[in-house]
């Protein structure tokens, strides 16, 4: 059956949903704040559960091509102990993330989106959704209300407007940590291209690099830096200037200096916050939520757009599969229950351990980290959360094989 469909949010989710949803011929109406639709933000690592909905789209040879397969994980403390060294391989030879720049992930699904015929509806800021009649509409911030519509998608974000008003909040917590991001260019090749690389002094600062790909086509890998600070130090950060900034980042990790210095100004780096926001349910009647917009949390474990990617695939499944809207809602948070609780559980577990001011967390994870490692069943856990194929503390998918046919075997 064929339903009339508003998205509200031209991200990660809301293009996915939109061409999955197109794909099975429901017309579909994305409806999106800013004037021409923009990715916002640095790098981000795609797992391959991320990668296997990608495939599914018939863009994860795009995506590769243009960003850089990460294959190892390294995170090493300020005094010099190991606390990650993680292979993919350990558990699936075939296996890999991907380091991919937002721009490029997003103009590969926004490209998708527009071919496939979804309609995408630019400087419309849908500040409120009407769903008292028969069909739900949604009325932008001009009060102008377009629909009716069998559905929305409310794929909107963390900061979703829509949530507050038709979403029953479980709670939502910001946290005090926050992260300043940005691409840079390794013109001193310093940094292996298959490596997400991490240095953390305790837990009150963090720096990440991740390859991003060739994005300039002249042999030269692009990253994204990323530093971690208080969300109440940001304002101090803008104001003491770059140079106190990279001479903190270069006391941490030297190496980093020829990255600093490429940006000049604060406003060379976005600056991102978050919450841990868990929903009791992600619908209701007429209107559904998917990606940040229902679980968001802290970006420790990198499994954000992963889960968004993943919701889009399921929610375009469950309609499919079910008869009906109202069938297909709850088969849609059923399904994705178990794994968003999980991810949003260790993300929320993770966090004080690399971004907090307490003491005896990042000395256990500095002491504790890399022993737990060389622990084969724990190993094991680990890999597992981080390729995002964990769907509860004791339940995984089958890494080696569930990236073929994205049917959510369980191992
Ligand atoms: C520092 C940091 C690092 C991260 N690293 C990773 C990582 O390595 N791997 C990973 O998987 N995830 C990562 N994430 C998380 C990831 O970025 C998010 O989970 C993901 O972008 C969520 O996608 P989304 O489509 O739900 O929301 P968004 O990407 O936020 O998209 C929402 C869209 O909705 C639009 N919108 C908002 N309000 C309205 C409105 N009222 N009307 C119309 N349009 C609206 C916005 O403009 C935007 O285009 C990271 C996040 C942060 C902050």
């Amino acid at each position: 059956m064929a339903y009339q469909i508003a998205i509200v949010g031209a991200g990660t989710a809301g293009l996915a949903a939109s061409i999955f949803l197109k794909r099975d011929g429901h017309d579909v109406t994305i409806y999106e704040r800013f004037p021409s639709a923009r990715p916002v933000g640095a790098g981000l690592l795609l797992q391959p559960t991320g990668l296997a909905v990608l495939a599914a789209l018939g863009l994860d040879r795009a995506a590769i091509q243009a960003a850089a397969p990460i294959r190892h994980l390294h995170g090493v403390s300020g005094t010099g102990r190991l606390v990650f060294d993680m292979h993919y391989s350990d558990l699936a030879p075939h296996l890999h993330g991907l380091g991919i720049h937002r721009g490029v992930l997003f103009g590969l699904l926004h490209r998708a989106a527009v071919a496939y015929g979804a309609q995408l509806q630019t400087s419309s800021c849908i500040a409120a959704a009407d769903r008292s009649g028969p069909r739900p509409v949604v009325i932008d911030e001009h009060g102008e209300s377009h629909g009716p519509f069998d559905l929305v998608i409310d794929a909107a974000g963390s900061r979703s407007a829509l949530r507050l008003a038709h979403a029953d909040t479980k709670f939502e917590r910001p946290y005090p940590f926050s992260a300043v991001w940005g691409v840079c260019r390794d013109t001193e090749h310093l940094f292996r291209h298959d490596t997400l690389a991490q240095r953390y002094r305790a837990a009150r600062g963090m720096a990440g690099v991740l390859p991003v790909g060739q994005l300039d086509g002249d042999g030269v890998q692009s990253v994204a830096l990323f530093w971690s600070l208080p969300v109440a130090a940001y304002a101090d950060w803008r104001a003491n200037g770059m140079a106190v900034w990279q001479d903190e980042v270069a006391a941490l990790w030297p190496e980093t200096a020829s990255l600093t210095a490429q940006f000049a100004q604060p406003d060379d780096l976005s600056w991102a916050r978050y919450s841990d926001l868990v929903l009791i349910q992600p619908y209701a009647a007429g209107i559904v939520f998917v990606g940040d917009a229902a679980h968001a949390a802290s970006p420790q474990l990198g499994q954000g757009a992963n889960l968004a990617l993943a919701d889009a695939w399921t929610l375009a499944d469950s309609l499919r599969r079910c008869s009906s809207i109202d069938e297909a809602l709850p088969d849609y948070a059923a399904r994705r229950r178990k794994p968003v609780r999980f991810y949003q559980m260790a993300s929320r577990w993770l966090t004080p351990y690399f971004q907090s001011d307490r003491h005896v967390h990042p000395w256990l994870k500095d002491v504790a980290f890399g022993p737990m490692a060389r622990v084969p069943y724990l190993n094991r856990q680990m890999l597992h959360t981080l390729a995002g194929v964990k769907t509860g503390l004791f339940g995984s998918l089958d890494p080696g094989e569930w990236h073929r046919d994205y049917s959510l075997r369980r191992t």
